[in-house]
């Protein structure tokens, strides 16, 4: 298979860092952290999966960049963070030094060159959900001239089943352009194809939004699914897991009509949520249909929003948002 060693080390990469934010949640994450506003157990999270993630590529592709969210400046300063955050990473890799730790967050700091080969990273997408113990995700992606090639997404709390939750949660989603996408266990076993559903009812369908109305316009997601004849309530879910729920048919549509004209999508909410769903046999485009520019640099500049389907009503829901 095209990409064997980028996709087994993103995926050792990205088990190590689910396995960081699983301990954190465990551990930092108290009852009254909502209460207090506390953001700290997710900013210690954010670090330690970057340099989990980051020190793990770095030994098999040490010249690739990667482009990540963490700048590592405010962590040099504030000791005490530092010192958790190096026990959590060391506990994923126990040859660490600080030193190395540092450096490999700091190599996200990059800015490659977009038309060619990199990695991007979200070390924790839908850090509200994480502090609430609802849907986060970590998610890697490799590019090379505009072109999704490997995503890796680890979503430790969902489950592995949407109906039925007592079976289990945690798994990982991931995809290689051209050879499907799959679903795993958490520790990497049990691995499975996925495909999105076959649906081509829009009235059937049921969609899924950020929970976070902030990030998406909720009133406006109202009007499209009321163009499309949908009576279903919507799936609400923090993170890259709305990618996963359309690339396993749990929902047939991801909804990201934007709050406003001024935000554009961030590289690293996308790359690895939209190949999974393409390879599942879906589609993902912008809210006028146009592909993810990958090419602009941190930022989706050319594009507005994001429309995931499961590739039959791609079109429909289109043409819906072009005529509301
Ligand atoms: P979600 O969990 O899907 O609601 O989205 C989480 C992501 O939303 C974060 O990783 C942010 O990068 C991104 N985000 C922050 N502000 C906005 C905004 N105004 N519009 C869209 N996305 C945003
Ligand atoms: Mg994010």
């Amino acid at each position: 298979m095209r990409y064997q060693k980028e996709l087994e080390t993103a995926l050792s990469a990205v088990r190590k860092a689910a396995r960081l934010c699983k301990d954190t949640q465990h551990t930092l994450i108290t009852a009254d952290t909502l209460e207090k506003k506390d953001r700290s157990p997710v900013t210690i999270a954010d670090f330690g999966s970057q340099a989990t993630v980051s020190a793990v590529l770095q030994q098999s592709f040490p010249n690739d960049p990667l482009v990540g969210e963490e700048d590592v400046d405010e962590l040099k300063k504030n000791h005490e963070m530092l010192d958790k955050v190096f026990a959590l990473v060391q506990a994923q890799l126990p040859a660490i030094s600080p030193q190395d730790m540092l450096h490999a967050i700091s190599r996200g700091n990059v800015e490659p060159d977009y038309n060619g080969r990199y990695w991007t990273v979200d070390p924790i997408d839908g850090t509200k959900g994480f502090l609430r113990k609802e849907q986060y995700a970590v998610a890697l992606a490799l590019l090379e001239e505009g072109d999704i090639k490997v995503g890796v997404l680890g979503c430790p709390n969902l489950p592995l089943d949407l109906a039925a939750p007592e079976k289990g949660v945690g798994c990982i989603l991931y995809a290689v352009r051209g050879e499907g996408a799959f679903m795993c266990d958490l520790n990497g076993e049990n691995a499975r194809q996925i495909h999105a559903d076959g649906l081509s009812g829009a009235q059937q369908a049921r969609f899924v939004e950020s929970v976070e109305s902030a990030h998406s316009a909720h009133a406006v997601h109202e009007k499209i699914s009321a163009a499309l004849g949908i009576s279903k309530e919507p799936l609400r879910l923090d993170s890259q897991c709305k990618y996963a729920a359309v690339a396993r048919g749990d929902v047939s549509i991801y909804l990201r009509y934007p709050k406003d004209d001024i935000y554009r999508e961030k590289i690293w909410d996308h790359a690895a949520g939209a190949i999974i769903v393409e390879e599942a046999g879906g589609a993902v485009s912008d809210i006028y249909g146009a592909n993810l520019n990958f090419t602009r640099g941190r930022k989706l500049l050319d594009n507005r929003g994001v429309v995931a389907t499961n590739g039959v009503l791609h079109q429909r829901v289109i043409q819906a948002i072009t005529q509301l």
